[in-house]
């Protein structure tokens, strides 16, 4: 493990895939962020074989259904004067709203701009979802 200095008040993703923890860096835009963030990547984990963790020194809102969408085995740790003061552990959503979008041409949320891209988990294992409007099945990774 690398000597990483500690966070006071922010937030710690641990458990992330081996691989995916860049994806999250970059769809968190931490690369631009003005406080810290460490990113450590391939680091040993006793659960689950090489993990990817990213440290940010803020509280910032990260959607929790996008992030569980990337990785459902994640654990969130919010870092409260040094200290855990929370873990969530992540699962795929139930519902997600305006994060995955059909790719049925014909669906009428492709062909109506104002429509709520609505989608219900199809599959856990699969880790699909299913259109309320047409019943397309995507995977949960083809989030926009
Ligand atoms: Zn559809």
């Amino acid at each position: 493990m690398l000597n990483i200095e500690e966070i006071r008040n922010g937030i710690v993703i641990d458990h992330i895939k081996a691989g995916l923890g860049i994806r999250i860096f970059n769809w968190l835009h931490l690369d631009k962020a003005p406080y810290m963030v460490a990113y450590v990547a391939n680091a040993n984990s006793q659960r689950c074989g090489r993990k990817d963790i990213i440290k940010i020194d803020n509280t910032i809102s990260i959607n929790l259904d996008v992030l569980g969408l990337i990785d459902p085995n994640i654990t969130v740790n919010i870092i409260e004067n040094e200290r855990i003061t929370k873990k969530i552990k992540l699962s795929l959503p139930e519902k997600v709203e305006n994060v995955l979008l059909c790719k049925n041409p014909r669906c009428i949320s492709s062909t109506e701009k104002y429509i709520t891209h609505v989608f219900h988990l199809e599959n856990e294992d699969l880790r699909t979802y299913r259109c309320e409007y047409c019943d397309e099945i995507i995977s949960a990774g083809d989030f926009k």
